[in-house]
């Protein structure tokens, strides 16, 4: 019997907002436990919530990027469970009227083979705090620092059938989310997590089999590897006529397995009710209007405009809406008045590769989309040579700087000045009395040679057409 898996992915993406979902405290990453906590976010009693505006408008944001229908109303309920890094004991969450239901991703399956995955809801939540377990300490520890931070849970229907599309689908919602400014979607910061629901069942089957939650998924990488695991699980269970249970299981990435954590709970075991601190209210149809009118162009159709508009081959369009920083630097510099594939080349030919070498970021590159036009202006202007413009372009990507005071530096300006250049040229005319005699007799190509030589003696930083002007003049004679 030919099995197929069925996947689902619910990811939890953490809102760009300075402060946590309901207090004030300072939502970033990292900082020593329990420094950005508050009566609040550690539930002391008698404390009530107040809704981060900002936050509310990025779900609502992350809702239209992924094409989803937006709730005008907002309700939140509580999720009940005892956790020792939940202090509340319960987590506010949205349970049957999510802010947004019924978006899609599209993604691709293989080159040029586009799919569109359903999203089934996108709902609001605070993040949990984290209980931490030190080697050699006979208590645990928690740390709130994280509760109350600002959550969307993306529901995926199970629309992907494979572990490679479960791969390429969360790629394309982590780059809409990237470009929408919603999220940095940083797997290794915890601002993106995925867990993923996957089944099997006989292929051309329509029922779904028992599906079973793998967590603790934490890379792109392991995405795979997890959903590859478990697939092949579920199918020795079924070819051994065993029964799949419903439950939750727990990827291990340094055996790249997954082991049971716990039985699945059912929606009931929440005992979800609305949160009566925080009553309903109307998002308003004018604020989503306004935030569907400024959503930054979705990444496929700036994809598209590069190749349509700009006339870029696939290739470039697809390598420069890779990261949102790459394309804003691209169409900065194209704003600035330089030819699109010019630009193109430059930024894949020195940027990129910069940063390859470098493992650098492109947030932290220290040279401008201004930066980077004008030092092509001394090159079209003939003040520097090609690769002249290449060294200088080097060291502003290492040091910072503007590119003419680079360039002085780097003493790489073009020599133009036909009277400094024209003892140069005398000098090798005296010198190579072969190639000028070929020249006088005929060989035109003995010119190139002999350009070739005083551009040499300049240590290349004469421009090449005085020097050539040079050349001819003095041959004529
Ligand atoms: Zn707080």
């Amino acid at each position: 019997m030919e099995l197929e898996p069925v996947i689902g992915l619910e990811v939890h993406c953490q809102l760009a907002t300075r402060s946590k979902l309901f207090c004030r405290c300072e939502a970033g990453f990292g900082g020593l436990p329990n420094s950005r906590i508050c009566p609040i976010c550690t539930a002391q009693p008698g404390t009530l919530p107040v809704l981060n505006e900002q936050a509310l408008e990025l779900a609502i944001k992350a809702g239209l990027a992924l094409s989803c229908q937006v709730r005008t109303q907002m309700k939140f309920d509580r999720k009940n469970y005892f956790y020792p890094d939940l202090p509340k004991g319960y987590q506010i969450s949205q349970f049957d009227e999510p802010l947004c239901e019924w978006g899609e991703v599209a993604f691709e399956v293989e080159k040029g083979v586009t799919k569109v995955a359903k999203i089934r809801r996108i709902h609001m939540e605070e993040d949990a705090g984290k209980a931490l377990h030190p080697d050699g300490l006979a208590s645990s520890l928690v740390d709130l620092n994280r509760a109350g931070v600002p959550l969307v849970e993306i529901v995926g229907q199970p629309d992907l059938a494979s572990p490679a599309e479960a791969s390429a689908y969360l790629q394309a919602l982590r780059r809409t989310l990237r470009f929408a400014g919603i999220s940095d979607c940083d797997m290794e910061k915890g601002s993106l997590r995925c867990d993923a629901n996957v089944s099997v069942r006989p292929k051309g089957q329509k029922e779904f089999g028992t599906k079973v939650e793998v967590k603790n998924i934490n890379s792109f990488k392991n995405v795979e590897r997890a959903l590859q695991f478990e697939i092949a699980r579920q199918g020795e269970l079924v070819a051994r006529g065993e029964k799949i249970v419903q439950e939750t299981r727990s990827f291990r990435d340094t055996e790249g397995t997954t082991v049971s954590m716990r039985k699945k709970e059912n929606a009931d075991d929440y005992r979800y009710f609305p949160d009566p601190d925080l009553p309903l209210f109307d998002v308003g149809a004018p604020r989503i209007e306004r935030l569907r009118a400024a959503l930054p162009e979705h990444w496929l159709a700036k994809r598209k405009r590069y190749q349509e508009q700009w006339g870029l081959s696939d290739y470039d369009a697809r390598v420069l809406t890779e990261e949102p920083a790459t394309a804003r630097f691209f169409e900065g510099v194209v704003a600035a008045g330089l030819a699109p594939k010019v630009a193109a080349n430059w930024i894949q030919g020195e940027v990129l590769a910069f940063l390859g070498e470098t493992k650098g970021d492109i947030e932290e590159l220290k040279t401008t989309s201004a930066q980077l036009r004008a030092l092509i202006a001394m090159e079209e202007g003939n003040e520097l040579s090609h690769q002249a413009a290449k060294k200088v372009l080097r060291r502003m990507l290492e040091s910072g700087g503007e590119p003419r005071a680079t360039a002085e530096a780097l003493d790489l300006l073009q020599i133009r000045d036909s009277g400094a250049l024209a003892a140069t040229v005398d000098a090798v005319l005296a010198q190579e009395t072969k190639v000028v005699a070929d020249y006088r007799g005929g060989k035109e190509t003995a010119l190139n040679a002999l350009l070739g030589r005083v551009m040499k003696a300049t240590k290349g930083k004469g421009d090449p057409n005085v020097i050539k002007e040079l050349l001819i003049a003095k041959l004529k004679a």
